[in-house]
């Protein structure tokens, strides 16, 4: 495989697919959390300052078909700020402006091509209208994704070289984050710098962790966290679980739980995980301690109980500081911390408490000397909102796909350039 920096991109155009998917304001369009943008930077300066010509590919939000609103135009100035250049940017691209654009670029020049998705194509999923059948959407499907290969083909003229930047989208077989590579031979498609430190972050965990290796797990659901608990069972020595999937745990092993977060079909799931963990020896951590409410409000009434022992009508929303302590003291321990999901309902800062001391504890053990790995969007907030993002080894970008790859599953994005 190909690496990005044993690469000389002189004289050659790539095509680099970013992921530029970055919130905007709803009313002046205005980017206002530009992480993406940055995380893409390297990859780019590597290519023109090696003299080549960097044409950039991304989708913006769920557009069904052209929608202006899902324009990646307010992407330009943010990208020429950080660069420091002007960027070209051409309205569409797969038309004649793109082709033109594209054809006419000249060494250590950026293009910015408009939102991948304005096409079907790309994801491969038709837009149909809701009395379609299943016979239409079949067939309706079939044909897209010979236009999807069209749509890779066509792109791929455009540039020598490949480059998959994009983790964001690396589980998404679309054509510009996967199909597009089948045009490309081996030595002409390489990972950008993002995906490579993904990668290396995430495989140090799951391959090569130092020991003790803790991962915590929080969130609402352990429907959407049993796969990666399921694979990371088998690889860490403490699993401690918070957040609303808590009550799921709890209910499957008797307690009272009162109105709190629960899926009553996934009770036998919860029991399976804590079995699995006595099985491998793993030292499996749940909340001693929670704070209840009256109601699933900022300005409830609560108060703290044992986690097995909630009033009927209260629901549990955050950890109380019997967990916290519990919890900080194995993380502090810990050569490797895996952190995914809130330990209760952070957003309102009366149930934030449990979440920041999780944040500030990863941190520490940062400073002690761990590998600290965290993702999911509401874990990275919750790093940003303490101003530790530069006090933890590494923060992901990819919430999905970094689920995902961590659930041991195959991402297309990746198998597209490493084959495996
Ligand atoms: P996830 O997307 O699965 O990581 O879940 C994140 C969401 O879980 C956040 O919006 C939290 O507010 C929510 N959450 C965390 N703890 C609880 C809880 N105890 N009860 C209800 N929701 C919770």
């Amino acid at each position: 495989m190909k690496m990005i920096q044993d690469f000389n991109f002189k004289g050659t155009k790539a095509i680099v697919r970013v992921d530029f998917n970055v919130p905007l304001d709803k009313k002046t369009f205005v980017v206002t959390d530009d992480t993406r943008i940055r995380g893409a930077l390297r990859t780019i300066r590597k290519i023109i300052s090696d003299g080549g010509a960097c044409i950039l590919m991304s989708h913006l939000g769920r557009p069904e078909g052209r929608m202006e609103k899902y324009s990646l135009k307010p992407v330009l100035p943010v990208l020429e700020k950080h660069l420091g250049m002007k960027v070209l940017f051409a309205d569409d691209c797969l038309g004649e402006s793109a082709i033109n654009m594209t054809k006419e670029l000249k060494p250590g020049e950026v293009l910015l091509l408009e939102n991948v998705r304005f096409y079907p194509e790309e994801e491969g999923k038709p837009i149909l209208p809701e009395t379609a059948t299943d016979d239409e959407k079949k067939a309706a499907k079939a044909e897209l994704k010979v236009r999807q290969k069209e749509m890779a083909k066509k792109l791929a003229t455009y540039a020598e070289v490949y480059v998959n930047d994009a983790f964001g989208t690396a589980h998404r077989a679309h054509a510009t984050t996967a199909v597009i590579a089948d045009y490309f031979p081996t030595e002409k498609k390489m990972f950008g710098f993002l995906i490579n430190s993904e990668l290396e972050a995430m495989d140090k965990v799951l391959k090569n962790a130092g020991k003790p290796f803790t991962a915590v797990m929080g969130g609402a659901k352990v429907s959407d966290k049993i796969l990666i608990i399921d694979n990371l069972l088998d690889r860490v020595d403490n699993l401690i679980i918070g957040g609303g999937m808590t009550y799921t745990f709890i209910k499957a092993m008797g307690g009272r739980i009162g109105n709190s977060l629960c899926e009553a079909d996934k009770l036998d799931v919860a029991k399976a995980v804590l079995e699995k963990a006595k099985a491998k020896g793993v030292n499996l951590l749940l909340p001693v301690d929670g704070i209840n409410a009256d109601k699933f409000d900022a300005a409830a009434e609560t108060y703290i109980s044992a986690i097995d022992d909630v009033n009927d009508g209260w629901m549990g929303l955050d950890i109380g500081e019997k967990s916290i302590k519990l919890f900080e003291e194995v993380i502090l321990n810990s050569k490797t911390v895996l952190w995914n999901g809130p330990m209760g309902v952070f957003e309102m800062d009366k149930f934030a408490a449990g979440t920041t001391a999780i944040a500030k504890a990863v941190a520490k053990a940062t400073e002690k000397g761990a590998f600290t790995l965290i993702g999911g969007g509401d874990s990275v907030a919750a790093i940003n909102k303490n101003g530790l993002a530069d006090k933890v080894s590494y923060v992901s970008t990819g919430g999905g796909a970094m689920l995902e790859y961590m659930e041991g599953k195959k991402l297309p994005g990746i198998v597209a350039i490493r084959g495996e």
